[in-house]
């Protein structure tokens, strides 16, 4: 899905970009180096992109000479960055998208809801299962949720939409990227997560239910899993021991540009990017701002700390969102893979906070 609630306009007239960043004063590598950090600082356009940068985006000098005094001190502590297999994550997504439309209380959806459990078979698997009152009638909701503990105390809790849009059920909508590639995208780190007690924080994932409205968008008609699931973690005291709750949504598009979304904390969207800049894939983030409404927004209201990672420019100003566009034709495995070991490694770096 997702609103744009505000912060753009129509023909992206708002796009800016962020700041150069030239945080050497903040290391204390950047005191011994002041001098020369300076100087590198100063020297606007004339060096070489840095090879980071990628869609033939230029990333600022300042920023790839701070970028490698980051990984002399950033993964070198941790050991390699995560790597997801993004292929597989793709194969999901084609796979997903081979049932069709799936909007809430059909039988596709049914099918995809057996496809994702059939993943996690050994897996700590939760249901959130309930009955919902819709303006086009009673729908069954179920978020299906999946656990994996970690030695520290509190919980990390990475959501992701698998239902289609209701309205759209009849135009041959399948939500290659919305819908499905956040479905796959949690498979993988499924497999990722799996087998070993995390050192660090549980991680819990989350396919989420009932994420499109049945109509039309509104506080009413939209996020119908995630209402009900933030309101059951609130009364069980589950939400009081969640550190961060990322959500994912249409993250397969290969001109990946992941929104600044403006309800996350500071500390939270900066936390993403220095985790992007580890893995050199920085100039897909943050290249423009808005406040989203998405499967965060109950849990935003509830006080968790919480980060939309979402690609709103699906397309020229948006063109395949919600339309029969939307197929595995514009997604790309290389998209996932940003995506996924960005989260990944965030998470590494949550768990060392
Ligand atoms: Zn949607």
């Amino acid at each position: 899905m997702a609103f744009v609630k505000s912060g753009r306009g129509g023909n992206g007239g708002d796009f800016f970009r962020l700041p150069v960043r030239c945080p050497w004063l903040t290391s204390l590598a950047g005191l011994l180096l002041f001098i020369l950090g300076s100087i590198a600082c100063s020297k606007g356009s004339s060096s070489a992109p840095s090879p980071a940068a990628e869609n033939g985006a230029t990333t600022p000098p300042a920023q790839q000479i701070t970028t490698s005094v980051v990984s002399e001190s950033g993964p070198g502590e941790t050991g390699p960055l995560p790597q997801i297999d993004s292929k597989r994550a793709f194969q999901y997504i084609k796979e997903i998208v081979a049932f069709g439309t799936r909007p809430m209380g059909s039988e596709n959806h049914k099918k995809v809801e057996n496809y994702i459990t059939s993943h996690l078979k050994g897996d700590q698997v939760e249901d959130d299962a309930f009955t919902v009152d819709t303006v086009e009638g009673k729908f069954p909701v179920r978020n299906i949720i999946a656990k994996y503990p970690g030695t520290k105390d509190g919980i990390i809790v990475i959501l992701g939409h698998y239902d289609t849009n209701y309205p759209l059920r009849n135009i041959g909508f399948v939500g290659a990227n919305d819908g499905g590639s956040s479905s796959a995208i949690l498979l993988e780190y499924a497999n990722q997560l799996r087998g070993k007690k995390r050192d660090g924080y549980s991680v819990w994932l989350v396919w989420t239910d009932g994420e499109e409205a049945v109509r039309e968008w509104s506080e009413r008609d939209s996020l119908y899993g995630t209402k009900h699931l933030a309101e059951k973690w609130e009364k069980d005291g589950t939400l009081k021991k969640i550190k961060a709750l990322f959500v994912m949504d249409m993250i397969g598009d290969t001109d990946l540009n992941i929104e600044k979304e403006t309800h996350a904390p500071p500390w939270l969207t900066d936390l993403v990017y220095e985790a992007a800049e580890r893995g050199g894939v920085q100039s897909h983030f943050y290249g423009r701002a808005a406040a989203i409404e998405d499967d965060h927004i109950p849990f935003v209201k509830r006080g968790v700390p919480s980060i939309d990672i979402i690609d709103l420019d699906y397309g020229y100003n948006n063109v395949f969102h919600h339309t029969a566009q939307d197929t595995l034709d514009k997604l790309s495995p290389r998209s996932l893979e940003i995506v996924g070991n960005t989260t990944l490694e965030a998470i590494r770096m949550l768990d060392r906070r």
